[in-house]
């Protein structure tokens, strides 16, 4: 596997799969370059790294806005010289029925989820250009694969996402590696941004019944990354054994 000395940006950096992936790549040597809004959080997964003996730093970033963005990856090129990997997981799930209407969390899925991403893409290509390689890792989701009610918003942008990555991996013929991974239900802290209390703890005990570790998530990662440069892992579905 070479993860040692890799430069991997990571957005969404400040809890559940952001986070495992983190000090999993730092545990092997990577040195992270953490994103998200919550200062706090960050700065204290960074001291963790560093105190474990492994390099990080970190950005207040928020994946709404695109200049976030560019100082995160500006971050990594100016701390460690270049950036190898781009992990755009930051994602929320504001899940409700299409007829509610919650208009505000359908933009701010889109926002999130799928403008975001796509600001982090935009964020790497200059530098991938100049580098000649890069990989870019998309966090998806199984809600874009097996849709149910109350996720369509959520799963459409998800999808959405999937859609991107695999035009982007076919017009990069090799240049970069462009890798989608579909979590399950992973035990973090996404379903407390439902708004809805029912649904909020509905989803939270049918998540606690059959959820997974965040550390499945982060090795395939791992996996991703420490591929040979001419291997791509184009797709991978990690989710509970348990789940539907
Ligand atoms: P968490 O809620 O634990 O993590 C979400 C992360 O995204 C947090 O670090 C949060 O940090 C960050 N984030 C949210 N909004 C923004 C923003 N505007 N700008 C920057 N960062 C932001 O949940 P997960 O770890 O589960 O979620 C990670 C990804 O995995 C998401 O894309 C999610 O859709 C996907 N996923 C999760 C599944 C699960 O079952 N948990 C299943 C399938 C996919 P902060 O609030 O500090 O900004």
């Amino acid at each position: 596997m070479e993860i040692k000395g890799k430069i991997v940006v990571i957005t969404g950096a400040s809890s559940g799969i952001g986070e495992a992936a983190a000090r999993m790549l730092a545990g092997l040597g990577a040195k992270v370059v953490l994103g998200a809004r919550r200062p706090e959080r960050l700065e204290s997964i960074a001291a963790g790294i560093v105190k474990d003996g492994g390099e990080a730093v970190f950005a207040v970033t928020d994946v709404k806005r695109r200049e976030d963005l560019s100082n995160l990856v500006k971050l990594a090129v100016e701390q460690y010289g270049r950036v190898d990997v781009i992990i755009n997981n930051a994602g929320i799930a504001r899940l409700s029925r299409i007829d509610e209407l919650d208009i505000e969390a359908w933009e701010e899925m889109i926002d999130i989820n799928l403008k975001g991403v796509l600001y982090g893409i935009a964020a790497v290509v200059p530098e991938f250009k100049k580098q000649g390689y890069g990989q870019v890792i998309n966090i998806i989701s199984t809600s874009g694969i097996k849709i149910v009610p109350l996720q369509g918003v959520y799963a459409g942008t998800k999808n959405a996402v999937r859609t991107i990555s695999e035009a982007f991996r076919q017009e990069s013929k090799g240049a970069y590696r462009i890798t989608g991974i579909s979590p399950g239900m992973i035990r973090t802290e996404l379903t407390e941004g439902i708004t809805d209390p029912a649904m909020r703890s509905a989803m939270q005990e049918h998540v606690s019944a059959v959820a997974i570790s965040a550390d499945a998530i982060a090795s395939a990662v791992v996996f991703a990354i420490g591929q040979p440069s001419d291997v791509e892992v184009g797709d991978i579905v990690v989710r509970p054994a348990a789940q539907d």
